[in-house]
């Protein structure tokens, strides 16, 4: 396999410290008791980046798991859910809510921009009897990132859990869970933390733990099951093996972040820079306002099939970025800058094989992309 440059909005390029961590020989995860704490100090870990005294568990599944975790444990048949969505992430959360048989209202907002915050407050003044409510940070199809540190606040005010996406946000833009209030915060390895993909990770509030206990029906998932790992490090008991190798990787990638500290400043310098090139250099982006720092979407011109010019990328520059799905297939193109790949020379190249691609399909600039992102510098 010969593996292009990935400039994707995840799975993001892993660093070589991450990928020779996940080479070291390992123990037996159940019996060693050394790996609970080794566990427990990875969540301590993850809960300082996510700026929490909460709980952190980490799962063996990708950020999906994530989702349905969390839903599948704060959801009793009947209960009201409120799913507020702008993107395709975001309603998708309907889908697992009404699996485990809730009581879904969705709250749609227009996709081009960010929630609207006042709109929210009005219909919350009406309607507010949710057992929880769910939001995406980064919606990464569109994007587009929500406020949700004034979104969880409000929630919280009316007494309603909050669940929130980070997966494609945390680690290129601020999360602070206490501050913000997010009841469950999820995440995962293959976006900015910069593993391969493989585990999701979520801050769980004592709040979210209760009304997980006060449950009259018991959880219908194992795997999904966010309570039986409540207890793990007292017991010394995971509820299956964990993949020890993967939470090595994490670790380390963790590392990587909390040396970084410029990881934001660096994210929103190389998004800002990218924006600007590519409205300078004649091409629309998708979202009016609500620029996510980890992933720059832009409109594909009509004359131009997106796959044709990522196929080029591909086998011309060995660059892979991405496309998009739903209701935005073949209509944007997606550039990854998050974790890993928010460096400058990555991007630079990146935008002259987008450049070069779209020159030879028929697009004429009206600038260099690459001059004016690297004169921001
Ligand atoms: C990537 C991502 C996930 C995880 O889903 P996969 O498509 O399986 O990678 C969840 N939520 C958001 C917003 C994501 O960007």
């Amino acid at each position: 396999m010969k593996v292009p440059y990935i400039v994707t909005p995840g799975p993001t390029e892993v660093r070589e410290n991450v990928r020779l961590a996940r080479a070291k020989r390992t123990t037996n995860p159940d019996l060693d008791l050394q790996f609970y704490d080794f566990y427990k100090e990875t969540c301590e870990k993850i809960g300082e980046f996510l700026k929490t005294k909460n709980q952190v568990r980490i799962l063996s599944g990708e950020g999906i798991l994530g989702l349905e975790a969390a839903c599948a444990s704060l959801t009793e048949k009947g209960d009201k859910v409120l799913v507020i969505e702008n993107g395709i992430f975001g309603e998708g959360f309907a889908d697992f809510v009404s699996m485990y048989g809730g009581d879904v209202t969705i709250l749609s907002f227009p996709r081009e921009k960010k929630i609207d915050i006042d709109k929210l407050e009005n219909y919350l003044k009406e309607n507010n009897d949710f057992k929880y409510a769910t939001v995406v940070h980064c919606d990464t199809p569109s994007g587009i990132l929500n406020d949700i540190d004034k979104i969880c606040p409000m929630l919280n005010k009316y007494g309603i859990l909050t669940v929130v996406d980070s997966v494609a946000a945390m680690g290129g833009e601020d999360i602070r869970v206490d501050d913000w209030k997010i009841d469950i915060a999820i995440g995962a390895t293959q976006k900015c933390v910069s593993a391969p993909p493989g585990l999701t990770f979520l801050s769980i509030s004592d709040k979210a733990f209760t009304s997980m206990k006060k449950r009259k029906t018991p959880i219908s998932s194992f795997y999904c099951n966010l309570l039986v790992w409540q207890d793990y490090y007292e017991k010394k008991w995971f509820p299956y093996t964990p993949p020890i190798s993967d939470i090595i990787g994490l670790r380390t990638a963790m590392d990587n972040i909390k040396e970084d500290n410029k990881i934001l400043e660096r994210h929103k310098k190389i998004a800002e820079a990218t924006r600007k090139a590519i409205v300078l250099g004649g091409l629309e982006l998708y979202t009016k306002g609500g620029y996510s720092n980890t992933v720059t979407v832009f409109k594909v011109p009509k004359e131009i099939n997106e796959k044709q010019i990522r196929k080029y990328m591909l086998d011309k520059y060995n660059i892979l970025i991405a496309g998009s799905f739903g209701y935005l297939e073949g209509k944007v193109i997606r550039i990854g800058h998050m974790g890993e790949n928010a460096v400058i020379h990555k991007i630079a190249y990146t935008l002259f094989a987008i450049q070069k691609s779209f020159e030879k399909h028929g697009f004429t600039f009206k600038n260099d992309m690459v001059k004016i992102f690297l004169s921001e510098f």
